[in-house]
């Protein structure tokens, strides 16, 4: 597993799975199968399937060591959970993922902070598991930092998403609720970055001059690179998050900050850069 150094900090990937997922055409309303075709040259094979046509898209966590914290931003899928969408994650009972995180030499006790950038299926599945039919933290010594708004509106909806996944982690008292725009300390901070949930936001982090955003699911494939306008058909509102995501892409395009996606391809690291009318990633090989 590769290490990205960003100054003083680390940060390395842990996958929980990269396959091809959504075909395009699912996943935006804008994208005909003519809307398309102009860029399958361009993002195939790396970001989508020659042979499927789908979009190759991991789910994963971003493992952060700064000089004081060992932190996770966002936690996957995880195990023995209830979805209904997509069906192979139903009841899933696939540990590839703290498997993973434990070969990067890190158990679950040594997480002192987990960061949500939002709270749905893919990004917070691991903040519990269950044991002995209950659902506890995965992290026991650990402080789960959910945006306000993003717990609030879960909260409300008082469904199985939130008995299993956030619920546990309010009743062992390691939730902490805090504004859009939190800073842990002057290494990594909160952004809003709202459209796609009610309370998304991004992960920011600076050691000395050098700086990186985990921007979660404000950009999901480089699709939108090309085509900054088109938002998901799940967007809370794709009004605001196609304003917040092209605000995003101009404040960084040509910048030093390397972006870590939550779903680009391997190595899903890079830079913004410009390509046309839109942008394009230029990936890190080191992630
Ligand atoms: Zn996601």
């Amino acid at each position: 597993m590769a290490v990205l150094q960003v100054g003083d900090i680390s940060i390395q990937r842990i996958v929980e799975h990269e396959i091809p997922f959504y075909y395009p055409l699912d996943f935006f309303d804008e994208a005909t199968a003519e809307a398309v075709e102009p860029y399958r040259e361009w993002l195939e094979p790396k970001a989508l399937c020659p042979e499927t046509g789908r979009m190759i898209m991991p789910v994963q966590s971003y493992l952060v060591r700064t000089r004081h914290h060992c932190i996770l931003i966002d936690t996957c899928v995880g195990c023995n959970k209830t979805y209904s969408e997509p069906p192979e994650w139903h009841q899933r009972e696939n540990q590839v993922w703290l498997s993973n995180l434990e070969a990067a030499g890190v158990h679950p006790a040594e997480i002192d902070y987990v960061f949500c950038t939002h709270l749905h299926s893919d990004h917070r599945g691991w903040n519990t598991q269950l044991v002995d039919g209950r659902w506890v933290p995965t992290f026991p010594n650990t402080q789960y930092i959910f945006a306000r708004d993003e717990y609030r509106a879960m909260e409300s909806e008082n469904s199985l998403i939130f008995i299993e996944n956030v619920q546990p982690i309010l009743e062992a008292k390691q939730a902490v609720l805090v504004d859009l725009d939190y800073a842990l300390d002057d290494e990594i901070w909160l952004e809003p970055t709202v459209g796609h949930t009610v309370g998304h936001v991004a992960v920011n982090l600076k050691s000395g001059s050098n700086r990186a955003a985990m921007c979660g699911d404000l950009i999901h494939t480089p699709l939108q690179l090309a085509e900054p306008d088109w938002s998901p058909t799940f967007e809370y509102d794709r009004t605001i998050s196609t304003r917040t995501r092209r605000a995003f892409l101009d404040e960084h395009c040509e910048s030093d900050t390397i972006v870590l996606t939550a779903h680009f391809p391997s190595p899903s690291i890079g830079h913004i850069v410009p390509r046309g009318s839109g942008y394009d990633f230029r990936y890190v090989p080191s992630g």
